[in-house]
């Protein structure tokens, strides 16, 4: 889908909303969470509307294959990638999702609890 003018991550990506970017590539998109879980904790998002992971991966398999590699990638650029971290896709009310345009949680530079609350 292409962008929703009421969705707050197409509004980040239509530069209408200020952002702290980490990595900007031709698709996909990476900044840092405004209200941060972990001493590293950015979001990746694609840059057309999907409204979580399930959906990407079902219309547009290799996009979503390339938001699990931006993460990787943010991941090696801000040096988490050998200490390690978490992937986050919530998805609907149970899962916490607050924002209905897919993103992946990339939190590290702690220990992460499991389970999780
Ligand atoms: P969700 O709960 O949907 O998985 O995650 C949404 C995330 O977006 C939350 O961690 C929240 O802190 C973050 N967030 C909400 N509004 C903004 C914003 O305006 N800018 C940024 N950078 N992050 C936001
Ligand atoms: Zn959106």
């Amino acid at each position: 889908m292409s962008a929703d003018p009421s969705c707050l991550f197409c509004r980040i990506v239509a530069g209408e909303i200020p952002a702290a970017v980490v990595l900007d590539a031709e698709r996909v998109l990476a900044f840092r969470d405004i209200d941060p879980q972990a001493p590293v904790h950015v979001l990746v998002i694609p840059k057309e509307h999907h409204a979580n992971a399930g959906a990407l991966a079902d219309v547009d398999p290799e996009l979503a294959a390339e938001v699990l590699q931006t993460a990787a990638q943010v991941a090696r650029d801000l040096a988490i990638d050998a200490s390690g971290y978490r992937l986050v896709f919530n998805t609907g009310p149970h899962g916490g999702q607050a924002v209905d345009h897919v993103h992946a949680h990339v939190l590290g530079g702690r220990p992460m609890a499991w389970p999780p609350g």
